[in-house]
């Protein structure tokens, strides 16, 4: 241990996360910020670390993790930007660069759900397993893949949650998708349970249907997930999921739609392959920008 600290971000639609770490990741100073404009926000991030390292010592290097959609191709000229998301005021934004800037060390960025996935693949639910998904089911759904350590194999991040997936029996709602109206998040987002229902999902009775059809929808998700990537743990998280009875409910509407065909040690065990997280605070998204930023810190050194 170089003693070097490290900065880890978590950038979310309503909040921004700030910490500084050891390179083992324990965390000396945390902060919680008020996703604003951006001029704003990234100004209070710019006081936030000024001051940390006033206390603490310099930075050897930071990790982003920020909801997207993110230009995450190393070789485009708009790598580290937002593209294009319904954040007002955040589409275009140089999100990597502006804050490599305050932090004048090296910066990785990748999405909030890479991130998750690393940080529950190191050190949580997906443990000593390589190729592992981390899905969040919140304000929208995400994914995040991970295989040998790393994200991203291809020129961008995953966008999972905007597949199509067949209908639940009697489901006749629209959904919610500005872009694509009934994918799987305009579905089964919370925005879109609250929509059809009338109430937050926390506040669905235990048995309402809109719990079946949650379960029809997060499963499809996980079957669709264990045909193409052949992940050996999935890993559930995000506020929808604090409902406990739907992960099992999912695992049984997992079961009758794989109907056992073409399962591996890993996904014929549902119970052990559909998982909740395992860090909760701090986030497994924190978790996970911490450790990139200490391995970018590593390699920035050894370089
Ligand atoms: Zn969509």
């Amino acid at each position: 241990m170089s003693g070097a600290l490290i900065a880890g971000i978590e950038a979310g639609g309503t909040k921004i996360l700030c910490a500084v770490a050891g390179k083992g990741g324990a965390v000396l100073e945390q902060a919680r910020i008020a996703t604003q404009n951006p001029d704003d926000t990234i100004a209070e991030i710019q006081r936030f670390y000024a001051a940390a390292e006033r206390r603490h010592g310099p930075l050897a290097a930071a990790g982003i993790a920020s909801f997207g959609p993110l230009d995450l191709d190393p070789t485009s000229t708009t790598y580290g930007c937002l593209t294009g998301t319904p954040k007002a005021g955040w589409s275009g934004v140089d999100i990597r660069s502006r804050i490599a800037s305050i932090i004048q060390a090296p910066t990785v960025i990748d999405t909030d759900v890479n991130c998750a996935a690393v940080a529950e693949m190191q050190a949580g639910a997906a443990r000593g397993l390589d190729r592992i998904c981390y899905v969040t089911i919140g304000t929208g759904i995400g994914v995040g893949i991970v295989e040998s350590g790393r994200t991203n194999a291809g020129t961008g991040h995953p966008e999972a949650g905007h597949i199509r997936v067949p209908r639940a029996l009697g489901d006749d709602f629209v959904g919610v998708c500005p872009s694509h109206g009934d994918c799987l998040e305009g579905l089964a987002c919370g925005p879109a349970m609250h929509a059809r229902w009338g109430c937050a999902a926390e506040d669905l009775p235990e048995g309402h249907v809109g719990w079946a059809f949650a379960a029809h929808y997060i499963a499809a998700l996980c079957t669709t997930l264990t045909y193409t990537i052949r992940p050996r743990r999935i890993i559930l998280g995000g506020g929808v999921l604090e409902r406990t009875s739907l992960i099992e409910a999912v695992r049984n509407a997992y079961r009758d739609m794989t109907a056992g065909y073409a399962l591996d040690r890993y996904s014929t065990a549902a119970d052990t392959f559909i998982v909740p997280p395992h860090l909760v605070d701090p986030s497994p998204g924190l978790v996970g920008a911490l450790a990139m930023a200490a391995g970018l810190a590593d390699r920035s050194k050894a370089a």
